[in-house]
């Protein structure tokens, strides 16, 4: 099978060779004569074989690698491409993740497990799947294959609103396999269980890649009074109460959310907790409480969707965690969060500064977080890092 190939400038396989897996449209001498979503080949300046990717004519990300390979691909390879991929992704999560414990994790964390465009999310014996650059659709069916082949019985396809790529494509929409007696799942995490409304839900259904940081905040919630802001199913909030706190407030805008939130506290929790939600504007609701609470929890959608909202995001994310530092009593603790990949580290960290410098309060930082192993960092990819979170000693 001859594939379409794309032609690097002198120089412009350097990244390559070090393994990121972006070409940006500056890095290329000769276009593919390809659609978009093909897989083509990516040669160097002196058209020697770096490996394949999925073609984006339009994106500024012009071709997302899939594999680096100097020795072409056989057509009758490429299953057992897809299944190794499937395969190398579940057993990292195998020895590190699941246990009698937990039973839903990510198996697929696009650039982090080598394969752009593509999610994978499992509940249970669930798999959700989204599918994000156009070309992942046409190996759909042997992903669904692979995941079926490590045991996960039912996949369903998650379509984001704005994915328009999908729409004349043939696949079916939603179950891509048979359909479970019912599309809510009930998952374990750390002993929790919680409801996840696979149809319904946001995202996958729930937001897996805050496991570890929850098990930290009951650490941190004895005795404690907890506001859990932007709280969705609740996570944070059934670990407050497991932690020993004396009341937990949890807040969002959305009134489906407070409702799984409620759901799930009552699933592990057989007595009456000191527990309440609250349907509300977290920022209206930091101004507006007269609550002296010990610990609060900011974890907030991503506020930078691109790279040109990051400066409004910025001030979003300052606004949001002045007013914790301006409202939490002394000594208190606050979990901070933000999942905007175009916000990083430093970054983040700067704002964070700048709050505390507004609110002029003594502040420590006691952990760095991020996202878990079932996120994997790519390391010749650090745009995958997401994730960032600082829990801080606000004396
Ligand atoms: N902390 C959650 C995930 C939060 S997702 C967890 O651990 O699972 C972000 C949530 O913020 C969503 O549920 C969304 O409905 C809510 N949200 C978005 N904007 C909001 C706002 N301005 N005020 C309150 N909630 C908001």
């Amino acid at each position: 099978m001859i594939m379409p190939q794309l032609v690097l400038k002198a120089g412009k396989e350097r990244a390559l060779l070090k393994q990121h897996p972006w070409i940006f449209s500056g890095a290329i001498k000769q276009l593919p004569q390809a659609e978009n979503g093909d897989i083509v080949q990516v040669l160097d300046n002196h058209n020697h074989l770096l490996g394949y990717g999925f073609f984006s004519p339009q994106s500024q990300i012009t071709c997302r690698m899939i594999a680096f390979t100097r020795t072409p691909f056989q057509a009758n390879e490429w299953q057992n491409f897809w299944q190794q991929k499937v395969e190398k992704a579940f057993q990292l999560r195998q020895r590190y993740i699941i246990t009698s414990l937990t039973n839903a994790y990510r198996l697929l964390h696009a650039e982090g497990d080598f394969l752009p465009g593509v999610i994978v999310d499992v509940y249970n014996n669930i798999a959700v799947m989204q599918l994000l650059i156009k070309g992942t659709e046409r190996i759909c069916t042997q992903l669904v294959q692979a995941i079926q082949n490590i045991g996960i019985p039912y996949i369903y396809l998650k379509t984001k609103e704005n994915s328009t790529f999908l729409e004349n494509v043939n696949l079916p929409k939603g179950w891509l396999t048979q359909a479970p007696e019912s599309s809510l799942v009930h998952i374990k995490e750390h002993g929790f269980e919680f409801e996840v409304d696979i149809e319904k839900g946001q995202k996958t259904g729930f937001f897996l890649d805050q496991r570890e940081n929850r098990l930290l905040l009951q650490s941190y919630t004895q005795n404690q009074k907890v506001l859990n802001a932007f709280s969705y199913t609740g996570g944070f909030s059934v670990y407050a109460l497991a932690g020993g706190a004396t009341e937990v407030h949890s807040v969002d805008i959305s009134k489906e959310a407070t409702q799984l939130c409620e759901k799930n506290i009552q699933l592990n929790f057989a007595h009456h907790v000191p527990h309440q939600t609250f349907i509300a504007d977290c920022f209206d609701f930091l101004r507006q409480t007269q609550e002296q609470y010990n610990v609060i929890i900011l974890d907030p959608p991503a506020f930078a969707k691109s790279a040109k909202n990051v400066p409004n995001a910025s001030r979003g994310y300052k606004d949001l965690n002045l007013l914790a530092f301006r409202k939490i009593a002394p000594k208190g603790i606050v979990f901070t969060f933000s999942c905007s990949g175009n916000i990083d580290r430093d970054l983040f960290r700067k704002i964070i500064f700048a709050a505390a410098a507004d609110a002029g309060r003594e502040i420590r930082i006691l952990h760095q977080l991020t996202q878990p192993i079932d996120h994997p960092i790519n390391i010749y990819h650090p745009e995958g890092e997401y994730l960032k979170g600082l829990v801080l000693y606000v004396e």
